[in-house]
């Protein structure tokens, strides 16, 4: 199985996920570059996986259905373009032979959802399509969802193996850790990582997929629980807020929406 990022737009990638003969594409935004991408490696496209419903994830259905030989599969609780086999959290479905799991993951829409490969049958890493819920050293924006609901869906995905390849759907890690850099300390893994993803654009290429092992290391919004980030979001609250300053010993879901808000505000 050979996993390929399409670059889509300005910051998307389509994941296209592929064995020589068949391909499934994520959260195909545009049609062009997955045409374009089929025609290079001579694929089928067997099957679409939809995460949520924004137009740069489901744009380019339309423009697909006509080379497609399988089907659309999306999120049951979204509205995306028809005809599409809606699945639900927790069921899993085979392609290409391969079981695929989905996880909800409400909060940058109320209906979002992740895909899960936990075995890719060549004996390579897990992966996990989360769409705009995991970003590298981020997450998403709360479009639809509330604080507590993308904490639990991050949570959620925090549970995977450390190894699980992390396919997101935004190039957005460099302005993601000039964030992270700004509000706690860098410890060297952070330090590390920023440097190879430096070097990596430098060189135009991808920062994904990332590691769910490098993400519990890098991203704040999956250490809500850590001291350095406790202590960052309390500082900024009580900045923002003198008369409702967080706890010291804040519960996660209210650092997590401190730093979120954080994030909307950083320039
Ligand atoms: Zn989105
Ligand atoms: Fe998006």
């Amino acid at each position: 199985m050979e996993l390929i990022s399409i670059a889509a737009f300005t910051d998307n990638y389509i994941w296209m996920l592929h064995d020589g003969v068949d391909a499934i594409v994520v959260d195909p935004g545009d049609a062009a570059p997955v045409i374009a991408a089929l025609k290079a490696h001579s694929l089928r496209l067997a099957a679409i996986l939809v995460t949520h419903h924004h137009g740069d994830h489901v744009g380019g259905i339309a423009d697909l259905r006509h080379l497609l030989v399988g089907k659309v599969y999306g999120p049951a609780r979204e509205q995306i373009p028809q005809p599409c086999v809606s699945v639900h959290a927790g069921e899993s479905l085979t392609l290409l032979g391969l079981d695929f799991s989905v996880i909800d993951v409400p909060g940058h829409t109320s209906g979002h959802i992740a895909f899960f490969l936990a075995d890719c049958d060549d004996g390579k890493a897990p992966i996990l399509f989360c769409g705009d819920t995991l970003f590298s050293a981020g997450c998403g924006r709360l479009f639809e969802g509330t604080p507590a609901q993308m904490h639990t869906s991050l949570q959620r995905l925090a549970k995977l193996p450390g190894n699980t390849r992390v396919c997101c759907a935004h190039e957005y890690t460099l302005s993601n850790l000039r964030f992270a850099q700004a509000i706690a300390p860098a410890g060297p893994a952070l330090t590390r990582y920023v440097a190879w993803c430096e070097a990596q654009r430098a060189q135009g290429l991808p920062t994904l997929p990332s590691t769910l092992a490098t993400e519990l290391q890098v991203n704040p919004f999956l250490r809500c629980t850590e001291p350095d980030i406790v202590a960052a979001a309390t500082a900024r609250a009580a900045t923002l807020n003198p008369t409702e300053p967080l706890a010291a010993d804040s519960d996660p879901v209210a650092v997590f929406a401190t730093l979120r808000q954080w994030k909307n505000d950083f320039r």
